[in-house]
């Protein structure tokens, strides 16, 4: 198994040699700043489950970088969660916030543990629990956590709830991703898949792709808030969803799916299978015979072994390094365009960000409003990295890296912790 840390250490490595080509001002000897994590944080702590138990939780917080701003990122509760996994997801943090250009660190944290075999009370506690273990860490001036994997806007609500408790003083800014009830923002819920369709729009015009014909063809690997949300606006778009999955299995219809009724079918029965269409395995569904790709589950499915398998003509990753290193080398010789991850999903953390700033603030945005500042973002970090693509012909996760890099490098040295 690819270890996504060591991987993405890797692509930064060789970075610089683009600077001597005039595309870049940082030198090697100033990535040392990000060749590892600024603070790393562990805890264990017990938590007396409703049959009695009690349970040892292992939790992480990992601050990758903060020359740009308070570090920001997610919060995964999955039983895979380790903290190579933890310490990659920091890092892309720390790349995605500078590609759009919010005044943003990178940070992820995570507990280890399936939601999916824990009732909503044991959740609860161990969402509390977390937060008084990390309270010292984190702040709306420090590090502000989010939705991940497996965690939604009632977790945020309870550690918001159990932070305010602490500290004796409302601070919405701590966390975003909150209901609206207590200083959510408008369009949360939906901009990461939002934020990836912007960027979509302007992949597919520039390649040619036009989804008002009806026939452009798009499989989407994992269910929840962002591929499900990514499916209902593609589809509202033009775009047929040909092929869906989850963790549960996938399925196929190469007619397209009526995505209101499949969503309804997911959530009445919690999974995609069963709606219609042929069987597919999450493997066959990135091998499907679609113009359009999105990973929306989690890392490394797409590796050297399946890369040369893969028919789309634009992969868009909403989920985080789905894609390995060599794999992107062979997808990049087959010629599909990756959208990567950083620009890709980026939509969340920008509105996020929108909603730390309403909380700063005390005065809050209608929808509309919030649609379209990340609509600007978005179309800019893709035009600015499209820009590099053309001119170079690297492909566009190395053209986000390149101003992704320059930027945090800038921040750092201004700081004067990088020599000049
Ligand atoms: P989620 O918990 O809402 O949904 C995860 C989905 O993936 C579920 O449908 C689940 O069944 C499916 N899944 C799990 N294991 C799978 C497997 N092995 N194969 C196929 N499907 C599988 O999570 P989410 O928030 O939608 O996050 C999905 C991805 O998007 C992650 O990589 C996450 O880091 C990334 N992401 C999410 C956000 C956000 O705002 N939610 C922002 C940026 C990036």
């Amino acid at each position: 198994m690819v270890n996504p840390f060591e991987d993405t250490l890797k692509r930064l490595d060789s970075l610089s040699k683009y600077c001597s080509q005039g595309w870049c001002d940082f030198k090697e000897e100033d990535l040392k700043i990000l060749a590892q994590p600024k603070r790393v944080l562990t805890v264990n702590f017990p938590v007396r489950f409703k049959d009695g138990t009690v349970k040892i939780i292992n939790g992480y917080r990992v601050q990758y970088n903060d020359a740009r701003g308070p570090t920001k990122g997610g919060l995964r509760f999955h039983p895979n969660v380790d903290i190579n996994e933890v310490k990659a997801l920091a890092l892309w943090m720390a790349l995605k916030t500078a590609v759009v250009d919010i005044p943003y660190g990178g940070a992820k944290g995570g507990i280890t543990i399936n939601p999916k075999e824990t009732s909503q009370e044991d959740l609860e506690k161990v969402s509390r629990e977390f937060i008084k273990q990390i309270h010292k860490f984190v702040g709306p001036t420090k590090d502000i956590p989010a939705p991940d994997v497996y965690t939604t806007p009632q977790i945020m609500a309870w550690m918001l709830d159990e932070y305010e408790k602490i500290t004796g003083e409302h601070l919405p800014g701590l966390i975003t991703g909150k209901p609206l009830e207590i200083g959510g923002s408008e369009g949360r819920g939906t901009a990461t898949a939002q934020g990836g369709a912007y960027v979509l729009r302007k992949a597919a015009e520039e390649y040619g792709l036009d989804p008002k014909n009806g026939k452009v063809t798009v499989a989407i690997q994992g269910f929840g808030n962002a591929g499900m949300n990514m499916a209902k606006i593609l589809s509202d778009w033009g775009y047929k969803i040909v092929a869906v999955s989850d963790s549960k299995g996938g399925i196929y219809d190469a007619e397209g799916f009526d995505v209101d009724a499949l969503i309804k079918h997911k959530q009445e029965t919690r999974s995609v299978t069963g709606f219609g269409g042929s069987p597919i395995s999450n493997q066959q569904i990135l091998e499907a015979p679609v113009d359009v790709l999105v990973p929306a589950a989690l890392e490394n499915q797409i590796t050297k072994e399946n890369a040369n398998n893969i028919k789309a003509k634009i992969i868009l990753e909403l989920a985080n390094g789905p894609i390995t290193k060599e794999a992107d080398e062979i997808l990049h010789q087959n010629k599909i365009v990756v959208l990567p991850d950083i620009l890709a999903n980026a939509g969340g953390v920008t509105v996020s960000y929108f909603e730390w700033v309403q909380n700063n603030q005390g005065f809050y945005w209608k929808e509309k409003d919030v649609m379209k500042l990340l609509e600007e973002k978005m179309v800019k970090a893709f035009e600015e990295i499209h820009e590099i693509v053309k001119n170079t012909g690297v492909d566009h996760r190395t053209a986000a890296y390149i101003i992704a890099v320059s930027r945090i490098v800038q921040a750092e040295k201004a700081r004067g912790h990088l020599n000049h």
